[in-house]
């Protein structure tokens, strides 16, 4: 057997599986990448040929257009693919739509590269599977012990009860364009929501994508298509750029409400001029991390893009061998 030491590597295009010739969500252009999930700063646009799940896939050609690589290879949730003399196979990360985890094997030993995940229940993503391996690659994202993030009932539940107190405002939603905003759409049609979403330009072609995939969003009308001055009242979604720009001043009597992982510190919300920050992340929480080192039960865990030193301490102190890869490109605000 050979420990996944000895053939995963990190380079500057990202992390390298040398027996499989392929990179793991380079951030730069490569021959053959494998691609986590569709955010941007995993999924990077002009790869040679490019495995994902098909809902990855789609998502990239929304975001890039129909050239987005040379070629497109999908695999299955659960299915097995040779490349070189490594076998890979996918596992659901409940990151966000297509979101999976790479789990990587040759001569007897298996890397997991998890990408980003959550634990959380998500009508928008298949729940994470713990997979056994030698080797668990891990988030870090939210990796202190001041992140525990509340229910998402609970701070769903706190803009569904402003929309009733004011009525006469109109309750601007920040959320990212891809995952939250579908993710936040399908909460509140769970809790009982059922008038329209109005919604930024930015956001109208990935409700779409999720639409044909099958997912029920409801009503959803574009902003520019109506009156400004009939959302009093209303729920009008926006990514995070737009709620001080421009775009937002023919809005009525605008209450800025924010859905990120990010509002659980109150000096972000105030930066963006947030009035209900909500703490919704499509991210694991601290106890979340810890209990995902737990289930996969790996010895070994590298730590990636976030707050490494201290996910390294508590891994080292709970016994396992801990090292933080310093992998650059990955952006904290992209779609947590
Ligand atoms: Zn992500
Ligand atoms: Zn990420």
């Amino acid at each position: 057997m050979s420990h996944p030491r000895e053939w995963m590597s990190v380079r500057p295009e990202g992390l390298y599986c040398s027996p499989g010739d392929f990179h793991v969500d380079p951030v730069r252009a490569v021959a053959r990448a494998v691609i986590t999930h569709g955010h941007s700063d995993h999924a990077r646009p002009g790869h040679g040929e490019v495995i994902a799940t098909a809902e990855t896939l789609a998502i990239m050609d929304v975001r890039y257009g129909s050239g987005f690589c040379a070629r497109r290879t999908p695999l299955d949730y659960g299915g097995v693919m040779d490349i070189g003399h490594a076998k890979l196979s996918l596992a659901p990360a409940g990151h966000i739509l297509g979101s999976a985890q790479a789990v990587i094997a040759h001569d007897g030993g298996r890397i997991v590269v998890s990408g980003d995940y959550k634990r959380r229940p998500d009508p928008t993503a298949r729940a994470f599977e713990a997979v056994a391996c030698d080797v668990f690659v891990t988030e870090a994202t939210f990796a202190l012990p001041v992140f525990r993030q509340p229910s998402v009932d609970a701070e769903l539940v706190k803009l569904l009860t402003s929309l009733e107190l004011f009525k006469d405002r109109c309750h601007l939603v920040g959320v990212y364009s891809l995952g939250k905003c579908q993710r936040v759409m399908m909460e509140l049609r769970r809790l009982g929501y059922a008038k329209p979403f109005f919604v930024h330009g930015a956001l109208v072609k990935m409700c779409e994508l999720y639409e044909d995939l099958g997912y029920r969003l409801g009503e959803i009308v574009p902003v520019a298509s109506v009156d400004k001055a009939s959302l009093a009242g209303e729920i009008v979604l926006a990514p995070p750029s737009a709620l001080s720009d421009r775009w937002s001043r023919n809005l009525p009597n605008v209450l800025t409400v924010m859905a990120s992982g990010w509002m659980q510190i109150r000096a972000r919300a105030r930066q963006r001029m947030v009035e209900l920050p909500l703490v919704i992340s499509d991210h694991a929480d601290w106890d979340e991390l810890i209990a995902t080192l737990k289930d996969v039960g790996a010895p070994e865990v590298w730590i990636t893009h976030g707050r490494e030193d201290a996910l390294t301490y508590i891994a080292e102190k709970l016994g396992y061998r801990a090292r933080a890869l310093s992998l650059l490109g990955f952006e904290e605000e992209d779609g947590e």
